[in-house]
Protein backbone atom coordinates (compact mmCIF):
# COMPACT_ATOMS: atom_id res chain seq x y z
CA UNK A 1 0.00 0.00 0.00
CA UNK A 2 1.21 3.51 -0.92
CA UNK A 3 1.45 6.65 1.12
CA UNK A 4 -0.33 9.58 1.31
CA UNK A 5 2.43 11.82 0.09
CA UNK A 6 -0.09 14.85 0.71
CA UNK A 7 0.94 14.51 4.34
CA UNK A 8 4.34 15.85 3.51
CA UNK A 9 3.35 18.41 1.40
CA UNK A 10 3.72 22.18 2.92
CA UNK A 11 1.24 24.86 1.59
CA UNK A 12 2.91 28.41 1.73
CA UNK A 13 0.17 30.85 0.82
CA UNK A 14 0.91 33.84 -1.45
CA UNK A 15 4.76 32.48 -2.31
CA UNK A 16 6.77 33.79 -4.79
CA UNK A 17 3.80 36.54 -5.13
CA UNK A 18 0.51 36.93 -3.92
CA UNK A 19 -2.40 34.74 -4.16
CA UNK A 20 0.02 31.72 -5.44
CA UNK A 21 -0.16 28.63 -2.82
CA UNK A 22 3.24 27.55 -3.26
CA UNK A 23 3.28 23.67 -2.75
CA UNK A 24 6.63 23.10 -0.41
CA UNK A 25 7.83 19.41 -0.81
CA UNK A 26 11.02 19.67 1.08
CA UNK A 27 8.92 18.42 4.45
CA UNK A 28 8.73 15.20 2.05
CA UNK A 29 12.24 15.00 0.43
CA UNK A 30 13.07 14.92 4.51
CA UNK A 31 11.18 12.20 5.66
CA UNK A 32 12.96 9.05 4.52
CA UNK A 33 9.78 6.67 4.28
CA UNK A 34 7.91 9.68 2.22
CA UNK A 35 10.80 10.31 0.13
CA UNK A 36 11.16 6.75 -0.71
CA UNK A 37 7.75 5.79 -1.15
CA UNK A 38 7.71 8.28 -3.55
CA UNK A 39 10.57 7.56 -5.36
CA UNK A 40 9.14 4.11 -5.70
CA UNK A 41 5.56 5.14 -7.16
CA UNK A 42 7.19 7.01 -9.73
CA UNK A 43 9.29 4.39 -10.64
CA UNK A 44 6.21 2.16 -10.43
CA UNK A 45 4.52 4.17 -13.32
CA UNK A 46 7.79 4.64 -15.06
CA UNK A 47 9.39 0.94 -15.56
CA UNK A 48 6.79 -0.32 -18.05
CA UNK A 49 8.03 2.63 -19.71
CA UNK A 50 11.59 1.19 -20.30
CA UNK A 51 12.82 4.69 -20.09
CA UNK A 52 17.06 5.06 -20.90
CA UNK A 53 17.09 8.77 -19.96
CA UNK A 54 14.94 10.75 -16.90
CA UNK A 55 15.44 14.22 -18.10
CA UNK A 56 14.94 16.41 -15.01
CA UNK A 57 15.59 20.73 -14.80
CA UNK A 58 17.10 22.58 -11.82
CA UNK A 59 16.17 22.68 -8.88
CA UNK A 60 13.87 20.40 -7.41
CA UNK A 61 13.68 18.36 -10.82
CA UNK A 62 17.33 17.17 -10.38
CA UNK A 63 16.78 15.92 -6.75
CA UNK A 64 13.70 13.65 -7.61
CA UNK A 65 15.11 13.31 -11.10
CA UNK A 66 18.33 11.76 -10.10
CA UNK A 67 16.76 9.34 -7.40
CA UNK A 68 13.84 8.21 -9.85
CA UNK A 69 16.81 7.95 -12.49
CA UNK A 70 19.02 5.54 -10.21
CA UNK A 71 15.81 3.40 -8.95
CA UNK A 72 14.99 2.55 -12.74
CA UNK A 73 18.73 2.08 -13.69
CA UNK A 74 18.28 4.82 -16.42
CA UNK A 75 20.71 7.84 -16.86
CA UNK A 76 20.11 11.20 -15.64
CA UNK A 77 20.23 14.46 -18.17
CA UNK A 78 19.69 18.10 -17.14
CA UNK A 79 17.96 21.08 -18.32
CA UNK A 80 19.45 24.08 -16.97
CA UNK A 81 19.01 27.79 -17.11
CA UNK A 82 20.99 29.55 -19.93
CA UNK A 83 24.69 29.69 -19.46
CA UNK A 84 25.27 27.01 -16.97
CA UNK A 85 25.93 23.85 -19.28
CA UNK A 86 29.55 24.09 -20.61
CA UNK A 87 29.41 22.54 -24.15
CA UNK A 88 27.49 23.36 -27.10
CA UNK A 89 23.28 23.46 -26.03
CA UNK A 90 19.93 23.72 -27.69
CA UNK A 91 17.38 26.12 -25.55
CA UNK A 92 13.14 26.07 -25.18
CA UNK A 93 11.71 29.49 -24.26
CA UNK A 94 8.60 29.14 -22.37
CA UNK A 95 5.64 31.54 -21.10
CA UNK A 96 5.38 32.54 -17.49
CA UNK A 97 3.22 34.06 -15.71
CA UNK A 98 5.09 37.72 -16.35
CA UNK A 99 7.45 37.54 -19.41
CA UNK A 100 9.66 34.01 -20.16
CA UNK A 101 11.98 31.39 -19.03
CA UNK A 102 14.55 29.45 -20.88
CA UNK A 103 15.77 25.88 -20.64
CA UNK A 104 19.31 24.34 -22.45
CA UNK A 105 20.82 21.34 -22.72
CA UNK A 106 23.56 19.70 -23.80
CA UNK A 107 22.66 18.92 -28.16
CA UNK A 108 24.51 15.90 -27.51
CA UNK A 109 22.46 14.89 -24.66
CA UNK A 110 20.13 12.46 -26.31
CA UNK A 111 20.86 9.92 -28.72
CA UNK A 112 18.26 9.73 -31.12
CA UNK A 113 15.46 6.94 -30.45
CA UNK A 114 16.46 6.97 -26.93
CA UNK A 115 12.99 6.65 -24.43
CA UNK A 116 13.15 9.70 -22.15
CA UNK A 117 10.72 9.90 -19.21
CA UNK A 118 10.67 13.62 -18.46
CA UNK A 119 10.12 14.72 -14.43
CA UNK A 120 9.07 17.68 -12.67
CA UNK A 121 8.13 18.14 -9.02
CA UNK A 122 4.43 19.95 -9.83
CA UNK A 123 2.69 20.55 -12.95
CA UNK A 124 1.31 24.01 -13.14
CA UNK A 125 0.20 25.59 -16.32
CA UNK A 126 2.97 22.60 -18.40
CA UNK A 127 4.62 25.50 -19.88
CA UNK A 128 8.13 24.13 -18.29
CA UNK A 129 7.35 20.05 -19.35
CA UNK A 130 6.34 21.25 -22.49
CA UNK A 131 9.52 22.89 -23.47
CA UNK A 132 11.52 20.11 -22.11
CA UNK A 133 9.41 17.59 -24.42
CA UNK A 134 10.32 20.38 -27.40
CA UNK A 135 13.72 19.84 -26.59
CA UNK A 136 13.95 15.88 -26.05
CA UNK A 137 11.33 15.90 -29.59
CA UNK A 138 14.12 18.43 -31.17
CA UNK A 139 16.77 15.93 -30.59
CA UNK A 140 15.13 12.63 -31.60
CA UNK A 141 14.23 11.61 -28.23
CA UNK A 142 11.28 9.43 -27.49
CA UNK A 143 9.24 11.28 -24.85
CA UNK A 144 7.71 7.54 -23.28
CA UNK A 145 6.45 9.62 -20.25
CA UNK A 146 5.82 12.92 -18.52
CA UNK A 147 5.76 12.35 -14.71
CA UNK A 148 4.51 14.73 -11.92
CA UNK A 149 4.61 14.32 -7.58
CA UNK A 150 2.20 16.90 -7.79
CA UNK A 151 -0.76 18.24 -10.57
CA UNK A 152 -2.19 21.46 -9.95
CA UNK A 153 -5.48 20.41 -12.11
CA UNK A 154 -7.09 23.53 -11.77
CA UNK A 155 -4.45 25.21 -13.82
CA UNK A 156 -5.08 22.67 -16.67
CA UNK A 157 -1.11 21.68 -17.28
CA UNK A 158 -2.12 18.41 -19.00
CA UNK A 159 -3.92 20.53 -22.13
CA UNK A 160 -0.40 21.85 -23.02
CA UNK A 161 0.96 18.28 -23.04
CA UNK A 162 -1.64 16.98 -25.30
CA UNK A 163 -0.25 13.78 -27.49
CA UNK A 164 2.22 13.04 -24.31
CA UNK A 165 1.80 10.22 -21.74
CA UNK A 166 1.28 11.90 -18.61
CA UNK A 167 0.78 11.12 -15.23
CA UNK A 168 0.86 12.71 -11.89
CA UNK A 169 1.00 10.86 -8.23
CA UNK A 170 -1.45 13.48 -6.46
CA UNK A 171 -3.92 16.12 -7.12
CA UNK A 172 -5.25 19.25 -6.17
P1 LIG B 1 4.53 25.36 -15.01
O1 LIG B 1 3.56 26.47 -14.83
O2 LIG B 1 3.83 24.01 -15.07
O3 LIG B 1 5.45 25.58 -16.15
O4 LIG B 1 5.41 25.33 -13.67
C1 LIG B 1 6.55 26.09 -13.58
C2 LIG B 1 7.49 25.58 -12.51
O5 LIG B 1 7.15 26.20 -11.28
C3 LIG B 1 7.46 24.07 -12.30
O6 LIG B 1 8.78 23.60 -12.29
C4 LIG B 1 6.81 23.89 -10.96
O7 LIG B 1 7.54 22.96 -10.19
C5 LIG B 1 6.86 25.25 -10.29
N1 LIG B 1 5.59 25.61 -9.71
C6 LIG B 1 4.55 26.22 -10.33
N2 LIG B 1 3.53 26.43 -9.49
C7 LIG B 1 3.92 25.94 -8.29
C8 LIG B 1 3.31 25.85 -6.99
N3 LIG B 1 2.07 26.30 -6.76
N4 LIG B 1 4.02 25.27 -6.00
C9 LIG B 1 5.27 24.82 -6.22
N5 LIG B 1 5.90 24.89 -7.40
C10 LIG B 1 5.24 25.42 -8.43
Amino acid sequence: MSLDLRDRVRDVPDFPTEGIVFKDLMPLLADRVYFTDCIRQLAEWALPRQPDLVLGAEARGFIFGGALAYELGAGFIAARKPGKLPRETIEATYALEYGTDSLQVHRDAITPGARVVILDDVLATGGTARAKAELVDELGGLVVGVLFVIELTFLEGRERLAGYDVHSLIQY
